[in-house]
């Protein structure tokens, strides 16, 4: 199978038409596409992507299915060191010829149409891998993360610790801070 115009990701599958049954194989590194990721960690574009799927041909259209693997990098949430994991996600996923489509109204949202020529996998993979990344990662579990006053690792010292201020005494603390902060401005000047 050749990539198409459409991309590394835009399959041809015309082979496959009118076929039940026939079976093709896709085993290929293309280039990572852009914009698979979140804010803390991605898929950089241009890293490898390695799909290894099975297209069948299906009454309905074209079934794919298999693995999409590729190296996750990003910060952790806690101590925003980097990190890095490879990602492998399970792909299932059903393009219906359009004939078939229009029988059947329901979902329709759901359904990925394929035209019989080619199948786009970007959307599919880029859903599919995108929801594997997680919400919040972390270097590992038990990552202690930063002081939430100053910033400082706590992996570096487990001891670190602020005094506590009463609570009383806070307002006052942070005027003190206020008059501070403004002194450091006017001496930063010149
Ligand atoms: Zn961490
Ligand atoms: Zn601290």
């Amino acid at each position: 199978m050749t990539a198409q115009q459409g991309g590394d990701l835009s399959v041809e599958v015309k082979e496959l038409r009118g076929r039940p049954g026939t079976l093709e194989t896709l085993t290929r590194t293309v280039p990572m596409p852009a914009e698979f990721s979140t804010v803390l960690i991605g898929l950089p574009a241009g890293e490898d992507l390695e799909l290894d799927l099975r297209l069948e041909s299906v009454h309905e259209g074209v079934l794919v299915t298999g693995t999409a693997s590729a190296r996750a990098q990003g910060q952790c949430g806690r101590c925003l060191d980097e990190l890095a994991y490879p990602l492998t996600v399970d792909v299932m996923q059903l393009f219906t010829y359009p004939e078939r489509a229009e029988t059947d109204s329901e979902d329709e949202e759901e359904r990925l149409v394929t035209d019989g020529l080619t199948v786009e996998l970007e959307p599919v993979l880029r859903d599919l891998m995108v929801s594997a990344l997680p919400f919040r990662p972390v270097c590992r579990e038990d990552c202690p993360g930063l002081c939430s006053q100053c910033g400082f690792r706590m992996e570096d010292d487990p001891d670190h610790a602020h005094e506590q201020i009463d609570p009383r005494w806070a307002a006052l603390a942070g005027l003190a801070e206020d008059l501070e902060g403004s002194e450091d401005e006017d001496g930063r000047r010149g």
